[in-house]
């Protein structure tokens, strides 16, 4: 692992390196774009290139967030894959993979991918991979996605936002899963029964309480059951996407004890928002399913504490400012979404820190465990062999978010003029700083990351 005689391209020196062993004082060398050596500080390394950090500064692994909203193409003005994967750098994402809805065409097969990969070619500034979807319909064509690089398959078990992205009903998704676990693909659920949102009353005007009422948690915990009961039957593997009923934890972890193949993540808004603050109108605040009280979002931390909850990512959804209809509040016309991409470090090491949650497990469920989910080995971990994917992070400075200042093509995110821990100052992907001019990212495909 390296000696003292050696050169590398990229040499990283500091008191406080995030590695999978924990935040220490090293030497990190790099070459041809990966990590090669991990040494105790003062070992010495020579690098063509050298970075110093300062004693502020911590070395984090490039953040992985498996859940983004890029939109492109077909609804670039909502997003798209340069001012998306901008903002990601920014926060210190090194790798995303991007949804197979709310583009046109959606990712529903090999076409569309193609189409899809074409678009975010020369545009990103980050690594990308892509999801496929499970629509009625295609079940034909997800072998085909699968063998072309899509990471899994996600569904809807209501009504998706857009009416090109149909949901299927549990038996449906039951016979998806069934037919993924013949090539040990992974089935990704947005998690809310559609039947028990048409018995919930409608969401119309400005009261969020009004909103909150027309998604009950009773909605996500029928189909989580649902995907846990389907999950069992096909021993395919399955993920619950944004978490927000706390309710549904025991039945998650019951599930896993059993030997349910499930893993489960939440996202920044549900862990640092509360119901109880939303203001009238603050369609900002607005996402499916939806930002509950103070006693769910306690009891979320406490199931990314014990394990239950595997991992956060944003589920960075954005649309227009029109679309989310701020004029006139009303949520319900407005666009189902937050935006959070630049965002997520920043507002859960705030909130981490504030309850006494150390760095290096926040870091683990934003870059190791969601590279997990997606088998990507060599990502989200500062170790030897693994792609050179970090970034420079300052903990305890403080800033003030200013939704005009970030790369997020849209001004608009329910974070605006909040206070906030944390400075990400540089991001570099396999070695090279990332520039925000230049784009180098590279398109992921399964297994190959
Ligand atoms: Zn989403």
């Amino acid at each position: 692992m390296g000696t003292d005689t050696a050169q590398y391209d990229l040499v990283v020196r500091g008191s406080r390196v995030a590695t999978t062993a924990g935040i220490g004082a090293h030497e990190v060398g790099i070459r041809d774009g990966r990590i090669e050596a991990i040494e105790p500080l003062g070992a010495g390394l020579q690098g063509g290139e050298v970075v110093e950090l300062t004693g502020d500064q911590v070395m984090i692994p490039g953040l992985v967030d498996t859940h983004v909203h890029v939109n492109e193409p077909g609804r670039t003005e909502w997003e798209g894959f340069e001012s998306a994967t901008k903002a990601a750098a920014a926060g210190g994402v090194t790798t995303l993979v991007d949804m197979p809805l709310n583009s046109i065409p959606p990712t529903v097969d090999r076409e569309a991918l193609r189409i899809k990969r074409a678009a975010a070619e020369p545009k990103a500034h980050i690594d990308v991979g892509f999801w496929g979807g499970a629509v009625p319909g295609n079940k034909g064509a997800l072998r085909g996605l699968h063998d072309d690089g899509v990471f899994g398959f996600k569904c809807f078990l209501l009504h998706s936002g857009v009416d090109e992205f149909p949901a299927l009903t549990a038996d449906e998704m039951g016979e998806d899963m069934a037919e993924l676990a013949g090539f040990d693909s992974l089935m990704i659920v947005h998690a809310e029964d559609a039947c028990s949102i048409d018995r919930a009353p409608e969401p119309t005007g400005a009261d969020y309480r009004g909103f909150l009422a027309s998604r009950p948690r009773g909605a996500e915990n029928k189909a989580i059951a649902d995907v846990i009961d389907r999950a069992r039957a096909t021993g395919a593997r399955a993920h619950v996407l944004h978490l927000s009923s706390s309710d549904a934890l025991p039945a998650i972890a019951a599930a896993r004890a059993e030997g349910v193949r499930l893993t489960v993540e939440t996202c920044p808004h549900y862990l640092t928002l509360l119901a109880e603050e939303i203001p009238d109108g603050g369609t900002a605040f607005k996402c499916c399913p939806p930002i509950r009280e103070a006693g769910n979002r306690e009891l979320l931390w406490q199931g990314l504490l014990d394990g239950t909850i595997d991992c956060i990512v944003s589920d960075h959804s954005p649309s227009t400012v029109d679309l989310k209809d701020v004029e006139n509040g009303d949520f319900g016309v407005a666009w189902g979404g937050v935006a959070s991409l630049q965002l997520g470090l920043l507002l859960i090491w705030t909130e981490a820190r504030s309850r006494g949650i150390a760095l290096e497990r926040v870091l683990d469920w934003m870059s190791a465990k969601p590279a997990d989910l997606v088998g990507m080995t060599t990502k989200g971990r500062i170790a030897p062999g693994a792609d050179a994917d970090f970034a420079i992070f300052e903990p305890e400075a403080e800033q003030v978010i200013d939704v005009h200042r970030l790369h997020h093509k849209n001004p608009i995110t329910p974070y605006d003029g909040r206070t906030v821990s944390g400075s990400v100052t540089g991001t570099w992907l396999r070695g090279r700083k990332v520039d925000f001019a230049a784009p180098h990212g590279r398109l992921l495909r399964r297994g190959e990351a």
